[in-house]
Formats: C-alpha cells, sequence, structure tokens
C-alpha cells in the first residue's frame, strides 16, 4: 500500500509530495496557506497595476495562451470582462483536440470578441517526438508541454506584445513553486526547464532523432523557447492569473458554463457525471492517465477527489469508492495511441515498466477495460 496524505489522499509517488510529521502533504498546506494568509486585494492591486502597465501601448494588450480547457477559457473571460483588456488569443494545436472543445473555443470567441490565432506542427514530427519522450520519460506529451509554453512566446516577440497571462498557477497542484514565498510565479525559462520540458530541450530532441529521422533542427523551432536576449529586449512579464485572483476551478467552470455555454465532456477513466470538466482538451487524456496510474499507482481520480477533499467537498470513504471503480482502467485511446507511435502493447508496458515510481509496483494482470466515450469513433486514425 502506497502511503497516502491524511487529509486529500495524494499518494507518496504524487510528484514534489512531502508529508509533515501529521501526515498532511505540502500541497494540502500550501493551499490552506493560500486561503488563510494571502492578501488577495493586495493581490489584485497588483493585478490591475500590471494590466495598465501595458494598456494600449502595442497591438494588443496581452497574449493568452489557449487550449479551451477550463482554466485558460475562465482566464480569457476574466481578462476580457473584468478588466476590459484585448487580447490575442494564441492556440497550439497538440494534435487531439475533441470536437466538444472545438465547439466550445468557437463558441467563446465570438461571445467574447476576440482576436485568435491557432497553429498545428507537423504531425509526423509529432508522432515520432512522442515516441522519443515516452521511451526516455514515460511520458509521451513532450510536444505538447514544450509547445504550449514556447510557441505563444515566440508570438508575443513576433507581435511584440510583451504581457503573457496563463491560468492557474502550479502552485495549485505541485510544489515547484510555494504560494507561501510572497513571490508572484513567473512563467519563464527556468519554470519551463524545472518541470515542463522533461528535462529535454528541443535541441536535445533533436539530438535524439536525427538519426532515423528526416529533419532539420528548424523542424523543432515550435518546441524551443526564445532566446533570453529576444525576451528581455521585449520587456516581458509572463505571469498566472491565478496568482493574482483566488482560483477555484469548480466555481470557475461553473461560470463559464453559464456565462460562456462552455460545455463540459466524458474523459476516460474518469466519473462523467461528478467531474465533466476536467481535461476536456485532447483525445488522448486517457492514456496518459494510464500511463501515470501504471507509473505512479495512481491517477486524475485520485487528484480531482483530492481537490475536493481539501475543500472539504467528499469523504475519505466516497474518495476511495470512486478511486476504486474508476482508476487504473485501460482506456480505449491506448488501441489510437500504439496505432499512432507504432508499438505493440507488449512493447508500451516494458517501457513503462522501466519508468515505474517505486514503491508502486504495475499489476498488469487485473486490468479491466475502460468505456469508450461517445466520440471515440471521430478521433483521427492512420489507418483510416
Ligand atoms: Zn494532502
Amino acid at each position: 500500500m502506497l502511503k497516502k496524505c491524511v487529509k486529500c489522499g495524494l499518494p507518496e509517488t504524487y510528484e514534489t509530495i512531502v508529508f509533515n510529521a501529521d501526515g498532511v502533504c505540502n500541497i494540502c498546506t500550501q493551499i490552506s496557506f493560500k486561503e488563510e494568509q494571502i492578501n488577495w486585494q493586495e493581490r489584485h492591486k497588483m493585478l490591475v497595476d500590471l494590466v495598465e502597465e501595458y494598456r494600449g501601448k502595442y497591438d494588443y494588450d496581452c497574449i493568452v495562451p489557449f487550449s479551451g480547457g477550463k482554466d485558460s477559457t475562465y482566464t480569457l473571460w476574466y481578462l476580457v470582462t473584468q478588466l476590459k483588456v484585448k487580447p490575442l488569443v494564441v492556440q497550439f494545436d497538440h494534435g487531439f483536440m475533441r470536437d466538444t472543445l472545438k465547439e466550445n473555443n468557437i463558441r467563446t470567441f465570438k461571445k467574447l470578441g476576440v482576436d485568435a490565432m491557432s497553429f498545428t506542427p507537423n504531425w509526423k514530427i509529432v508522432k515520432r517526438v512522442m515516441l522519443e519522450a515516452l521511451a526516455r520519460k514515460g511520458d509521451f506529451c513532450w510536444h505538447c508541454h514544450t509547445g504550449i509554453f514556447s510557441y505563444p512566446m515566440q508570438i508575443a516577440i513576433k507581435f511584440n506584445v510583451p504581457l503573457i497571462f496563463w491560468g492557474e498557477p502550479s502552485s495549485e497542484y505541485s510544489a515547484y513553486y510555494s504560494y507561501s514565498d510572497g513571490q508572484i510565479e513567473e512563467v519563464d525559462e527556468e519554470r519551463f526547464n524545472k518541470f515542463t520540458n522533461l528535462g529535454i530541450t528541443a535541441e536535445d530532441m533533436y539530438g535524439m532523432i536525427k538519426h532515423d529521422t528526416d529533419l532539420s533542427p528548424r523542424d523543432l523551432i515550435p518546441y524551443t523557447y526564445p532566446k533570453m536576449k529576444d525576451l528581455r529586449k521585449l520587456g516581458y512579464r509572463s505571469v498566472c492569473l491565478g496568482s493574482f485572483i483566488p482560483w477555484n476551478t469548480r466555481k470557475n467552470s461553473e461560470l463559464i458554463q453559464k456565462e460562456l455555454g462552455w460545455k463540459g465532456d466524458q474523459v476516460e477513466g474518469m466519473p462523467w457525471e461528478l467531474y465533466p470538466y476536467e481535461k476536456i482538451e485532447c483525445s488522448m487524456q486517457g492514456t496518459r492517465d494510464y500511463i501515470k496510474y501504471l507509473k505512479r499507482g495512481y491517477s486524475r481520480v485520485t487528484q480531482m477527489t483530492a481537490l475536493d477533499a481539501r475543500h472539504g467537498l467528499i469523504t475519505p470513504e466516497e474518495s476511495n469508492k470512486l478511486i476504486q471503480n474508476y482508476e487504473g482502467k485501460r482506456p480505449p485511446s491506448l488501441d489510437l495511441f500504439l496505432e499512432y507511435v507504432g508499438l505493440t502493447e507488449e512493447e508500451f508496458n516494458k517501457i513503462v515498466d522501466a519508468t515505474v515510481v517505486p514503491p508502486h509496483k504495475p499489476d498488469y494482470e487485473s486490468i479491466e477495460s475502460a468505456p469508450k466515450t461517445w466520440d471515440y469513433d471521430r478521433w483521427y486514425r492512420e489507418s483510416k
């Protein structure tokens, strides 16, 4: 059995987790700090000052990197309606955007009245780097992490827009940065190298795959963080809205549903009725969560019930029941993923096995299948 936080239930294999003498984890501690000790009025004033510093001086007041999930949608809603900024919305299309999400995006852009641009990287390179990142780190999402965080910064330079607003700060769900150090988390190159890029730069990736892939270094530009001297010259500020206003996932999702007609969706391996708003952006989310389960012995159900447990919205018994019923099932999207990267399931399991975080040990024998989501048959297939 994995050791778990007595308050939220996150296990010892969770990234950055540490337990205190009472068995409470550091994520719980920093969230109570956020709720009890941060002067949110003062933070709000900092936000207003920051926006005023840049307002009206460039073609756009700020850039909003946008996935269309609940956090970026709320961020965009807040900036446009509450702070009356003129944003440029920048979307990095990772290749797995689902139909509900695309419809949400169109509706959001129209209702808010914003300029938006989308960029889709070369699929053949995406497939190859997914395989490489999976094999080396047990995490195939390298192209998505690096693209989402680099590409909007490149656009900031190209369009000469120095202020960039992200959504929730990482201190909501990990302890790479803390609410309690009094600092505003900067979404910069340091953060990018600390955990976003899995320790693999675009240059590293080029070196890893050039021998068997027909590509040049410039094919990896979408995943390359811009040069610091160019960002400094721009005078950039790259921050999270959630560092300035208290972030409440549940309330934020309710608000965008009401104000923008934003819709949640089914996500593989999740209790759909209870958590319809979480991670609806990507058709490979189920496979990503499944890998996490094999590696670390927990997955998204545990993470969601942990959030609710911290807010007293769920009892430990209810959490355990959900985790038992839903977590660790094999998602139908795995078949598509294996087809994309050209692996058999046996090869896939072997790769994941090499990245397992002890004391967890995956048990491949007793794994059941998760049900298909309504849009499964619409997802891209190589063979069709
Ligand atoms: Zn905890």
